[in-house]
Formats: C-alpha cells, sequence, structure tokens
C-alpha cells in the first residue's frame, strides 16, 4: 500500500445530510420506485438515495422496499448466514461511554482480564460447540503487559486444537490503535478489525463519552484509515442506533464508506448494526435518547443492503430470535450464535455483573443452526477468503461479478456438513441434512458436482476443505 498522509479526521458534512433529508422527505412515491429500480442493478446507491428510503413510512412502498432488499440479498448472498461467535478476554476499560457497563466509573460490574490459560478453555468450549470463527472483544484497557496482551490472546485462540476443530479466523474488537500496532495486529493474521463510530453526529458523541482517550472523535474516525494504510484490508464499521437520529447516522456512515473508498479503493468488508440494549448502571442504555423501533430497525437494514449491497451486515444477539429472523431475508449476512458478553462466559454462563450489556437471543449455537436451516438458510463457518488471501481488493473483485457465489455456495456446504457430523444433535443434523439435499437442487449442475465431491470427502473423513 503507497505511504499516503494518514487523515487526521474525516469530515462529516452535516449541510449535505441535512439537505438530503429534506430533499429526500417530501414524499414523492415515482422517485422511491427510481431509487429501488436503481438498488436492482446492484451498483449500490448515493446518499440522496439513501434519504429518500429513510422517509418511506407508506406501507406499500415500505413492501416495495423490503421486497427489493431481500431480491438484492439473494442474488448476492443466496442463503448463506456465517456463524461466530465473540470472545471476550476482559471487561477492564479506562474510557466512560455512558451507554456501557464496562465503564470506569461503573462501580456495579466485577472486572476481570482473562489469563492466557483462561482464554484457551474459552475457545476450547467454543471450538466444542462448533464454532470456527471469533471475534474477541476487550475494553480500552488492558492488563499489565498492555496492547500485547491482545496480540499473545489471538495467538492463544489460533493455537487450540480439539477434536477435528480449530479457530480458523480471529476477528477483532477493540480500541483505536496507532499504525505501528496495527501492522502488529496484522501480523497476527486477523481476519476484519472491526471498530464502531457508536455516532457521526460529533456533539452527541462528545455527550456520551465524557472521559478517557475515546473522547476523541477523531482519533477514532480515522482509525479505519491506518489500519488499511497498516495492510488490513478487511475492516468493520458501526454505529449505536439510539444514540441519534438513524437517518443521520446512516447518511454519515455512506460518508465514510465513500471516504474509504476513494482512499483505499475499497470500502468496508462489514457493517454491524448494534442497538442499545439495558446495561448494568447506565440509565441512557435503558431509556435511549432516539430509540429506533422495530420498523425502522428493519429498514435500516434494508436500505444498507441495497446501498452497500457487498459488504456484509452482521446481526449480534443483542436481538430476539424473532428481529434476527426477520432481518436475515433482508440483507443480514453474518450472526453470532450462543454469545456471552462476560469475560469467561462460557465456562461460568451469563453473570450480569460482569456482563457488557443484556442478550435478546440466548439459544445455543445447535438450536440457531437447526432454526436457521429449517428456514432454508444455509449456516456457514467457512473461512476459506481469507486464508486464500482473498480479501479487500481481491474479494470485492471476485464478490461485485457474482463470481464469490461459486465458491461460498460450495464452502458453505461442506462446512455445514463438518458441523453436522461432529457437533450437531441428531435433530439438528436430521434438518441441516435435507438443508443440504434442497440447496444441492438448487445449484447449478457444475457447482453441485463440485459441492458433492467435497461433501463426500468430508464424509469420509476429510476436514476444511474448500474451493
Ligand atoms: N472497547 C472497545 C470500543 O469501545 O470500541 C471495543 C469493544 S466494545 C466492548 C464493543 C461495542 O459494544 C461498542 O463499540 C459499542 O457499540 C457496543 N456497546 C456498548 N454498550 C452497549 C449497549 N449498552 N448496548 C449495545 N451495544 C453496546
Ligand atoms: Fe469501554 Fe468500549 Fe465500553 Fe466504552 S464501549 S466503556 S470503551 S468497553
Amino acid at each position: 500500500m503507497s505511504h499516503k498522509t494518514l487523515a487526521t479526521t474525516i469530515p462529516i458534512d452535516h449541510e449535505s445530510i441535512e439537505t438530503a433529508l429534506t430533499y429526500g422527505a417530501q414524499k414523492d412515491a415515482a422517485r422511491v420506485r427510481d431509487v429501488l429500480a436503481k438498488a436492482l442493478t446492484l451498483k449500490g446507491l448515493d446518499m440522496p438515495d439513501v434519504a429518500v428510503l429513510a422517509s418511506v413510512s407508506d406501507p406499500e412502498l415500505l413492501a416495495e422496499m423490503f421486497d427489493t432488499a431481500k431480491k438484492v440479498k439473494e442474488e448476492i448472498y443466496g442463503r448463506r448466514l456465517v456463524l461466530f461467535a465473540p470472545l471476550y478476554v476482559s471487561n477492564l476499560c479506562a474510557n466512560e461511554c455512558l451507554y456501557c457497563a464496562f465503564r470506569k466509573s461503573n462501580r456495579l460490574v466485577r472486572r476481570r482480564a482473562l489469563t492466557q490459560e483462561e482464554i484457551a478453555r474459552e475457545v476450547e468450549i467454543l471450538v466444542s460447540q462448533g464454532h470456527k470463527r471469533i471475534l474477541l472483544v476487550a475494553g480500552e484497557s488492558y492488563p499489565v503487559e498492555g496492547f500485547p496482551y491482545i496480540l499473545k490472546s489471538i495467538e492463544t485462540i489460533y493455537s487450540v486444537k480439539k477434536g477435528n476443530g480449530e479457530i480458523r479466523r480471529v476477528n477483532v474488537n477493540v480500541a483505536p490503535l496507532t499504525l505501528e500496532e496495527f501492522r502488529e495486529l496484522k501480523a497476527a493474521r486477523i481476519g476484519t478489525y472491526q471498530l464502531f463510530q457508536e455516532t457521526y453526529h460529533r456533539d452527541t458523541y462528545m455527550k456520551v463519552h465524557v472521559d478517557g482517550k475515546k473522547r476523541d472523535f477523531d482519533w477514532r474516525i480515522t482509525a479505519m484509515d491506518r489500519a488499511m494504510e497498516a495492510g488490513i484490508d478487511d475492516v468493520g464499521v458501526g454505529i449505536l442506533f439510539g444514540l441519534f437520529d438513524w437517518r443521520f447516522e446512516v447518511l454519515a456512515l455512506m460518508q465514510h464508506i465513500r471516504h474509504l473508498e476513494q482512499t483505499f479503493g475499497v470500502g468496508p468488508h462489514t457493517i454491524s448494526v448494534p442497538r442499545l440494549e439495558p446495561a448494568c448502571g447506565s440509565d441512557i442504555a435503558t431509556q435511549p435518547p432516539y430509540p429506533v423501533s422495530d420498523v425502522d430497525f428493519r429498514k435500516i437494514v434494508a436500505i444498507l443492503r441495497m446501498a452497500v449491497p457487498y459488504t456484509g451486515i452482521i446481526m449480534s444477539t443483542r436481538e430476539t430470535p424473532n428481529i434476527r429472523r426477520e432481518t436475515f431475508a433482508l440483507g443480514v449476512s453474518q450472526i453470532s450464535a450462543g454469545s456471552r458478553t462476560n469475560p469467561g462466559g462460557y465456562l461460568e454462563d451469563e453473570q450480569e455483573d460482569m456482563s457488557q450489556f443484556s442478550l435478546g437471543d440466548h439459544r445455543p449455537l445447535d438450536e440457531v443452526i437447526r432454526d436457521v436451516a429449517s428456514l432454508g438458510y444455509i449456516p456457514s463457518f467457512c473461512t476459506a477468503c481469507y486464508r486464500l488471501g482473498r480479501t479487500g481488493q481481491d474479494f470485492m473483485d471476485l464478490a461485485k461479478p457474482g463470481k464469490i457465489k461459486d465458491h461460498c455456495d460450495v464452502n458453505a456446504l461442506t462446512t455445514f456438513m463438518e458441523y453436522l457430523i461432529d457437533y450437531a444433535s441428531p435433530e439438528t443434523r436430521s434438518v441441516g441434512e435435507k438443508c443440504i439435499q434442497e440447496s444441492l437442487k438448487r445449484m447449478t449442475p457444475e457447482r453441485r458436482r463440485t459441492a458433492k465431491i467435497l461433501i463426500e470427502q468430508v464424509k469420509a473423513g476429510s476436514r476444511d476443505v474448500f474451493v
């Protein structure tokens, strides 16, 4: 990557957002339908288009909008849903984010940073459940060794082997790093570096981040520039919905995305859409200043799916099973399952006085998989792209003409078969095998042939086979 001058801020243009929102708010059905037609070309949408969709409330237009998002999702992602689990290694934090249970002054939370042995134990449990991807999460204060604690934790996660399983991709959600630290993170073989701006509205940002390093809006918003400059080309962005008007946030996110595309030739790999959930010791989390209704939440997912069709959308277990199901069709491509947000939570179960926020979906992985498969989605544990170096621009080059489907569909089925043989309950295995048979029927003859060969290899005992 070239040595460009690193951005010290990314200006979010409030005026153009307000103008786009005012223009978009004119109830113009023809304009909405034009934008939906544009979305079907799979080339993405611009900020004014997004503003038009954000204002839709008419039930008929809303139904058309959801229908278009479903078509875009189906065209690009088919029926695959990638699974992962978060791993909270530490809840130590030096920041004061008013919405988070881990904030420094919150005495209601018991603090704990896992030792490497404890991390290995947690990973063994996740591997025994069938997980292949972990999202490492931590507060912004590390035990005595500092940032190398995170590097060591990644090494520990990759080192665990249990039965036929191991973690094949570690994504990371930790506070913004320096360029040099990002280079170290890249060398530790991470998949995606994930960081949420929380709110792109600077005044709101200053109100809810009252102390600590995280108060520096510019250091945070420019983190992805440093990560990409350091060679991490899969980055994941996000907004914490409920802090400010979601329409503003989504348009500002579009500006952030365009900035990354213009500077680095590629946008984010994923977008996360967390909604504020109740958190121990936080008033703001229980009573969000700008609550997002369930209908608006579905709109957000649909709009993002159409606006940046090749960027994955992640749905966490903050949401209830029902909301999660509804958003799969609208655009979600990755989900967490069986999650805990307290360090040590997989061994010791959920403990409210150590957790970051309350969960909406408490089901174990096996149950989520059974549910997803019975709805006709293919649970995927694939990690092939990252390990074959198909990341950043290379991934997008494959993804944009739709070629990635050839790989993903096959790899989803082989990794799902691995899961069914090694980890599933008899009930889930039966639902899953039917799902695989149905999926094979829908494939082109050529793709079906490849998938069948690889599935037979898995049945014969091979693991980690992919195209
Ligand atoms: N400490 C780092 C940071 O703040 O970026 C990384 C990990 S932090 C534990 C991960 C994310 O959790 C935050 O970016 C925030 O969006 C989300 N979060 C915090 N409090 C939350 C709450 N009450 N409900 C939902 N999500 C929350
Ligand atoms: Fe700390 Fe992150 Fe929670 Fe803020 S959101 S208090 S930085 S863990």
